[in-house]
Parts: structure tokens; sequence; C-alpha cells
């Protein structure tokens, strides 16, 4: 059966195939740097929970999981890192390896509050992986971003866990919105 939400796509930006195979070289690359060090990989609901589930499964060294949840105040026009914690990891991260799993990294404000939140943890070491870089868009400088799935253009995009009004996460590829349904 056709997604009826497949007719909202304007144009699909990364290819399913393509996110596979370079979540799988994004695994190669942390199985290489974290061999022995049991990393906890550190997702913030609700975007980045398909792409860190996609590169749990890839990666061959053991690590642990867990979940963070936020709420940004300010919309889409407007980001203004003013963050809300809503749900606190699980686990205890002081003296952890953590590799931070994000879904897009925009401004970067967002991730430079979870970061400065994790830091005050003292965890042993702190990266982030980021499935998407908007790298134009940056306003926080030094996150320490470590590895990056795919620069794209200043577009909204949608897919691959991320939404708009909390549809189309589940699209298996990574794609703009048409015009019509944004601005709707
Ligand atoms: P920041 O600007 O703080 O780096 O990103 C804030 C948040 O805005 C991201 O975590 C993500 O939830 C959202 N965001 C930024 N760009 C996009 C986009 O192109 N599509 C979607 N769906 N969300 C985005």
């Amino acid at each position: 059966m056709t997604d009826p939400l497949l007719f909202d796509i304007a144009e699909v930006l990364i290819a399913s195939d393509r996110l596979q195979e370079r979540v799988g070289e994004l695994a190669r690359a942390i199985d290489r740097d974290y061999a022995a060090l049991r990393p906890v990989l550190v997702g913030v609901l609700r975007g980045s929970v398909y792409f860190l589930v996609d590169l749990s499964r890839q990666l061959r060294i053991p690590h642990e999981i867990d979940f963070m949840a936020i709420a940004a105040y300010g919309t889409r026009h407007a980001t203004t890192g003013a963050v809300r914690l809503l749900k606190d990891l699980e686990d205890e991260v002081t003296d952890r390896h953590v590799l931070l799993v994000e879904d897009i990294i925009d401004t970067g404000l967002t991730a430079s509050y979870l970061v400065r939140l994790l830091r005050a943890r003292r965890p042993a070491s702190l990266a982030i992986c980021t499935l998407l870089d908007k790298r134009t868009r940056r306003i926080a400088e030094d996150l320490p971003i470590r590895y990056v799935g795919f620069e794209i253009p200043d577009r909204f995009v949608v897919g691959y866990g991320l939404d708009f009004r909390q549809l189309y996460r589940n699209l298996p590829f990574v794609g703009v919105l048409r015009e019509e349904v944004f601005n709707d």
C-alpha cells in the first residue's frame, strides 16, 4: 500500500539505501574509535530514535543506549536554544564514554545545551554523532561533533525520524516537504 504521506514530499534528498549504507560506515568508524570503551549512545527523543536504533544494530562493539527528552521553546523559525528537560537519562554517565546521537544539527543551540548538561556530569569523554548537518546555519561554535552522516542545504526535511507536526517520521528516506504542506 502506498503511504499517503508520500504525496506531500516534493523531493527525496537522501534515499533509503544511501542512508543505511552511511549508517554502516558511521558504525564502522565508531567500532574502531570506541573498541573496548563500552560507550553509551544517548538519543534525544523523539527524532533521533530511528537513526540511533539502526546505528546500534550495525555496531559490533559492546555499547549501551539511553534517552533524554527535551522540549524547545520557540518555533522552527526562531530557535532560541532555550530547552526544557522533559526526561533525563536512566543511568549515570560519570566516567563513561558518551556519544550523543542527533538526527539533525541546525543552529546547534539545542546540542550546545545538551553538551553543557552532559559535561556537568563529568563523563570520561563526550562526542556527537549527527545524521544530518545544516552547517551553513550554525550559531553555536565549538560543538564536539565527531561523526556526520550528511551535510545538507538549508531546507526543511522530514523522514527517517524527522517530523513535521509529528508526522512523516516513518518515511524511510530524508525528503523535502511540498511548500503547500509546509505553509499550510
Ligand atoms: P538546532 O537549531 O538547535 O540545531 O535544532 C533544533 C531542532 O530543530 C532539531 O533538533 C530538530 O528537531 C529541528 N530541526 C532543525 N532543522 C530541521 C529540519 O530540517 N527538519 C525537521 N523536521 N526538524 C528540524
